[in-house]
C-alpha cells in the first residue's frame, strides 16, 4: 500500500480494527518516509454477475438455474451434459459485464441452442419464463423457418 501523500511504498500498519460490524477491516497506516498517517479499508468485493429482472430486482447469476432450464429443453436430444455445462459455467466470463438483463440470458441461450439443435431451441423458447413476449417468440420461430 503506497502512501497517498508521497507515493512511498514504505508504509506500516499502526492500528487495525474491524469496521461496519465486521464487514470491513479499518487500518491506520503510517508512512515511513513522510510520517503522515492515512486510513485504509479492506472489504470483500462481490464480483458475481448480477441479473436484472424485469421488475428491476437484481439477483446473483446462478449457472445452475440456467443449466436446469437448458436440461429441460435438451431432454432426449443429441446434446451432451458437457456441452450444456460448458455454456452455463462460462456464461459469466463470456458476458464480461457487471450485470445483465434477464432476457439477455435467454437470448444468448437461444443462440447457443440454435447452433446445435432446433428442437431444443424451440423447447427452450417455451420454457424460458423470462422470455414473456409472444411477439418475440413468433419472431424467433419465423427466423428459424427462414434459416437455410
Ligand atoms: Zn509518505
Amino acid at each position: 500500500m503506497n502512501c497517498p501523500f508521497c507515493s512511498s511504498a514504505d508504509t506500516r500498519v499502526v492500528n487495525s480494527r474491524p469496521s461496519d460490524e465486521g464487514s470491513a477491516i479499518r487500518r491506520r497506516r503510517e508512512c515511513s518516509v513522510c510520517s503522515r498517517r492515512f486510513t485504509t479499508y479492506e472489504r470483500a468485493q462481490f464480483e458475481a454477475l448480477m441479473v436484472v429482472k424485469r421488475s428491476g430486482r437484481r439477483e446473483a447469476f446462478n449457472p445452475d438455474k440456467l443449466l436446469q432450464k437448458l436440461r429441460i429443453a435438451c431432454n432426449k436430444r443429441p446434446i451432451t451434459e458437457k456441452q450444456l455445462r460448458e455454456f452455463a459455467y462460462t456464461f459469466e466470463d463470456a458476458v464480461q459485464l457487471p450485470e445483465v438483463q434477464a432476457e439477455e440470458i435467454g437470448v444468448q441461450a437461444l443462440k447457443f441452442l440454435k447452433s446445435i439443435d432446433d428442437v431444443a431451441y424451440i423447447r427452450f423458447l417455451s420454457v424460458y419464463r423470462d422470455f414473456d413476449s409472444v411477439d418475440r417468440f413468433i419472431e424467433e420461430i419465423k427466423q428459424l423457418g427462414d434459416a437455410p
